[in-house]
This record gives C-alpha cells, structure tokens and sequence, in this order.
C-alpha cells in the first residue's frame, strides 16, 4: 500500500479516498477568473485543482486564490525554482516540479528546504514527451522503463536533501504505456500514484482513453489520485473522473443503471435516464437507482437495484429490490423516482 500524503486538507494514499484532480484554464494571474473557476470545479465535486504558474505574477496571485478558495491547490512549475519558492511563500498546497529540471541540485535542495519547512508535498511529474536525452537512447525511446528511471532521477535528488514528501505521475499518451510505467512505478516506490493519461484529446476519445488507462490501474489497486485530461471545459474532467470511480465502486454517490432500450420499450427512457442521472449527480448517498424501459425484464434485471422504475405503455412501475411498490403515469416517473430516493 502507498503511504499517505496530506495535501491541504486532503489525504491521499494509504487506502484513503481516491482524489479527483483537474487543473484551471483561465490565467492564474488573473486571480478573480481563476479563483471563479477553482470554485466551479469545487462545487462539481473536484477534491484538487492544479493552476499553471508560468511567471511571477502567477505565483504572486496564489495568496489571494488561496484566500477566495477551499480546494487544496497545486502549482505546475517547470523549470524555475523561484517560482516554486514564491509559491511555497504564498501558502500553495503542493508543487509540481522535476527536481532534475531546474538547472541545478542546488535549486532543488532550496526547494525542497522550502517545502519540507511548511510540510507541502511535492509531485514529480515524469511526461513520456519530455523525457531525458540520454534515457530516450538508453531505451530506444519514451518507453515505461525509461519514465521510471527518469522518475528514481528525480526522487533520488528530493531524497538526497532530506526530502520525502512525495507523489508520483508517469504520464504518457500511449494508453499501454501509460499503464505500463504506473504498473513498474508501483512496484519500485510506496509513494502515492497521481494516475493520468497525457494529451487524451476531446471528450470523446479522451474519456475512453483515461477510463482504460486510469480504470485498469484503479481496478488492480494501484492509483491515490486521477486526472481525466481533456481538451475541453475541466468540469467535464471532474465529471469523467467522478464516473470512472462511480463505475469502480470506490465512489460514495448514487449509481444509476439503466438498459439499452429496445422494442418493448414503451416510455422516453432515455431522455428519463439523462434528467435522472442528472438530478442525483451530487446526492451523496450510496444508492443503485435503475431505469429501466419495460416491466417484462426491468424489475427482475435490476433486483440489485435500491430502487428503480420499468417503463409500462404511458406508465412506469416502481420497484425496490426486484419488486413492484407501485404504479406511476410517465409525466410524473422523475418526481416520484427522486421524491422516493430523498426518503431513503
Ligand atoms: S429492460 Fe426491457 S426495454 Fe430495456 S433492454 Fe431489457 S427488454 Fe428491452
């Protein structure tokens, strides 16, 4: 088991809660829109939020996002050390940064000073795309045994100045070696593992991309903290990564099923199935609500179901576990449905 890392209020690792990550598009330095933003990602149920700190007035705007935020925030930092040195200055929750990266092991050591003084962890974030000359060549390319020994790299500098606060990302944008170098990774460290697959495109793609990646990972046990990266408005990150711990198990809210439909459907099931999924999104009980579209197999395939509805001809029966509590016109279905899932 990995050992645990506080970040801001948030614990990950060690068999804690797994943490959805997303990460700000508006420019840190205008602190009101990023700050605006953070809080939209909050309320749609992102537990980290990462913000791009590429100059100093970024760095400088991590005081007041802090003030106007409760999320625990993370600043991505390449290569300049000063800039981590602000941010740690300004109250920032965690760092990114490759120690290996910033000119010398001298500016890593004042980082990691830094950090180890105000107890902020920081990620070594290894990109199949930014590796290492020499390791693309000892390896013949970005392969997952070269993103782990870039990552030993970057841990051996941090532990060398007395730093272990630490958690891991091998990010690629090869499905495959993506969860190949997390494999390798969680068997060379006990640091948690911040799961992503790189540059997985637009929606569509991206989350079957990171629903393969991350969810093979998560299913084998390996993984403290996911990102689903897309090219597109961050809450539908938030909300990719929320469905992929929903369809593992490891997230406390309710579950709907519902069926394909097919001609014994009778109902608009499917426009019922989006207002639900939508309704119960952020009701945080853990429920399994099916809606299914006919009551000759609805109430049977679902029993496992808490509570769920079949659609009849212009009519819906409830059921709770496989069986029928009632009888319900269409119009009325999403009311009810909901009116019965807030008593329980
Ligand atoms: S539950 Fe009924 S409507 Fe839905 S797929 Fe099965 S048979 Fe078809």
């Amino acid at each position: 088991m990995s050992r645990k890392v506080k970040i801001g209020e948030v614990t990950i690792g060690g068999g804690e809660k797994i943490a959805v990550q997303s990460m700000t598009t508006k420019p840190t330095k205008n602190a009101d829109e990023c700050i605006e933003q953070i809080n939209e990602l909050h309320e749609r149920g992102c537990d980290i939020v990462r913000v791009a700190v590429p100059d100093e007035e970024s760095a400088r705007a991590i005081e007041k996002i802090k003030a106007n935020t409760k999320l625990p925030i993370v600043a991505d930092i390449h290569f300049d050390y000063k800039l981590a040195l602000i941010c740690i200055e300004n109250g920032i929750d965690k760092i990114r940064i490759n120690p290996g990266n910033i000119g010398s092991e001298e500016r890593a050591g004042m980082v990691a000073k830094a950090a180890r003084e105000k107890k902020i962890p920081i990620r070594i974030g290894v990109n199949g795309g930014s590796l290492e000359k020499e390791l693309l060549a000892k390896y013949g390319g970005a392969t997952p045994e070269a993103m782990l020994e870039s990552a030993k790299r970057h841990i051996e500098i941090l532990n060398k100045y007395d730093f272990d606060d630490i958690v891991i990302s091998l990010k690629a944008s090869s499905v495959k070696k993506t969860i190949e170098a997390y494999r390798l990774a969680s068997q060379a460290f006990d640091y948690p593992l911040h799961l992503g697959v790189t540059e997985a495109g637009t929606s569509e793609l991206g989350i079957v991309k990171s629903s393969i990646g991350i969810g093979s990972l998560l299913a084998d046990g390996i993984g403290d903290t996911i990102r689903v990266s897309l090219t597109d408005n961050p809450i539908y990150e938030v909300d990719a990564g929320r469905n992929i711990l929903k369809a593992l198990g490891y997230y406390e809210g309710i579950e709907v099923v519902s069926c394909p439909t097919c001609a014994r459907c009778r109902i608009n099931l499917i426009d019922i199935a989006k207002k639900v999924n939508e309704a119960v999104k952020n009701i945080n009980k853990p429920l399994k609500v099916a809606v299914m579209g006919c009551v000759v197999n609805g109430p049977g395939e679902a029993k496992d179901a808490d509570i769920g509805i079949a659609g009849g001809d212009g009519c819906a029966v409830m059921f709770k576990h496989g069986e029928i509590v009632g009888k319900i016109p269409e119009n009325e279905v999403i009311d009810r449905l909901l009116a019965e899932i807030e008593k329980i």
